[in-house]
């Protein structure tokens, strides 16, 4: 038996004025979520905490089954897992932007202009290059890359360095570009401040010359850098649970959680992250996955949180009904009654109102050979808050699914 665990970022969402009061999973027409509702469990789950809103990574870390209050070691490692680099322990791990910054240091551009990847690689050349240099005078490796657009990753090796040190990025336009700052008071993070700050200047330095610049109609002259992290030391899922799992998602932050809970990050072409991604590529990759030899694929699908970052509320909705007519593709294939659970959930409520993740409750549904059913029919947050789940955190539903699938030992004699 195995398990396919889908989760639509920042589906789950609050009453939203032009929808009639309603969220969007209420108004959106989703027959295939209903009905594992129908045939399945339901209940409502807490990600991290009641009331605490959760970043992508601390969530998905939770859905894992790992408490993010014991285990979350900053975003910048999981960024740089994703993006493919092999991090090591005590390696530091940044995300990194391309940014515009006028004569005085103000950032005009957090985005330089939404450089594009192919740009951004030709300064990545450059800086790589500056970075390795700088790295062998202070004593570190210094390893540099872009990811998508202006996005980027910066990682640290070697001895004593820290992640208790600040970020460089200001957060929004028409702030200066900070200093790094130690967060405590070791050498440690004194040293690796000061590692980012010389870095910070010989990247603007290269910038400032770079041909590339002179074409640009916004120049990206500055790297901003944010949420300086370690590896986790948590144990993989494979050790935990003796399980192969495997995970599909477009999000380099996703996919670096993924990896350091020990799962194969499964490539799927065009997965974007975005709305128009091929959400049938992403299903059968999974499924393929789990016909193969993946006891556990984790699916992650982006734009629903996209869409409430963008206050998009009617996109909202049609996304989650693309969502739910994929699923229904792929619960076509699927074996519910002798071989598979399902579960769908949220990483967290994105408002389409605020904008913003928020500390609310999302839904769950799981359906499969063994789960004992509700009386609940229907997905969607007012729904399953009625269903025989209750209200979990994120972090139990991992235990839930391996017991489902006989991987939990006895707790006792
Ligand atoms: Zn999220
Ligand atoms: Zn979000």
């Amino acid at each position: 038996m195995n398990v396919l665990f889908v989760v639509c970022d920042g589906m789950a969402d609050r009453p939203v004025r032009e929808l009639g009061r309603k969220t969007p999973l209420q108004v959106a027409k989703t027959p295939n979520m209903d009905r594992l509702a129908e045939i399945g469990i339901t209940g409502i789950v807490d990600p991290v905490a009641p009331g605490v809103p959760p970043g992508s990574d601390v969530a998905n870390m939770a859905l894992l089954g790992y408490d993010p209050y014991e285990h979350y070691t900053g975003r910048g490692a999981f960024e740089a897992l994703g993006t493919g680099i092999d991090l090591r322990p005590g390696d530091i791990g940044f995300r990194c932007n391309f940014a515009t910054v006028d004569a005085s240091g103000v950032v005009v551009d957090r985005r330089a202009g939404r450089i594009s990847t192919e740009h951004a690689s030709r300064l990545v050349e450059a800086l790589s290059e500056a970075a390795a240099e700088l790295g062998s005078e202070l004593g570190v490796e210094a390893i540099f890359t872009n990811t998508v657009q202006h996005r980027g990753v910066l990682v640290l090796r070697g001895e004593g360095l820290s992640r208790a040190i600040s970020d460089t990025d200001p957060g929004e336009n028409g702030k200066p570009m900070l200093k790094c700052v130690p967060l405590d008071d070791t050498p440690e993070a004194r040293k690796t401040a000061e590692i980012v700050n010389a870095l910070s200047e010989r990247f603007r330095a290269v910038l400032s010359r770079h041909p590339l610049n002179k074409e640009l109609p916004v120049p990206a002259n500055a790297v901003l850098f944010r949420g300086a992290g370690t590896l986790p030391e948590i144990e993989p899922l494979s050790e935990l649970y003796g399980i192969k799992g495997a995970c599909v998602s477009a999000v380099a932050l996703v996919k670096g959680v993924c990896r350091a809970a020990g799962l194969e990050v499964l490539e799927v072409p065009g997965a974007t992250g975005s709305y128009d991604t091929d959400l049938g590529a992403k299903f059968s990759y999974a499924i393929r996955a789990l016909e193969r030899e993946a006891d556990f694929v984790f699916l992650h699908i982006k734009a629903t949180d996209v869409a409430s970052h963008d206050h998009a509320a009617g996109k909202k909705v049609t996304f989650i009904e693309r969502v739910d007519k994929a699923l229904g593709e792929a619960l076509d294939r699927l074996d519910l009654e002798q071989e598979t659970y399902v579960l769908i959930t949220a990483d967290h409520t994105t408002s389409t109102r605020t904008g913003k993740h928020e500390g609310d409750p999302v839904p769950v549904a799981l359906a499969g050979p063994e789960v004992r059913p509700d009386d609940v029919s229907r997905f969607d947050e007012v729904s399953c808050a009625r269903g025989g789940l209750c209200r979990l955190r994120g972090m139990d539903l991992m235990p839930i699914l391996m017991n489902l699938l006989g991987k939990v030992k006895r707790f006792g004699f």
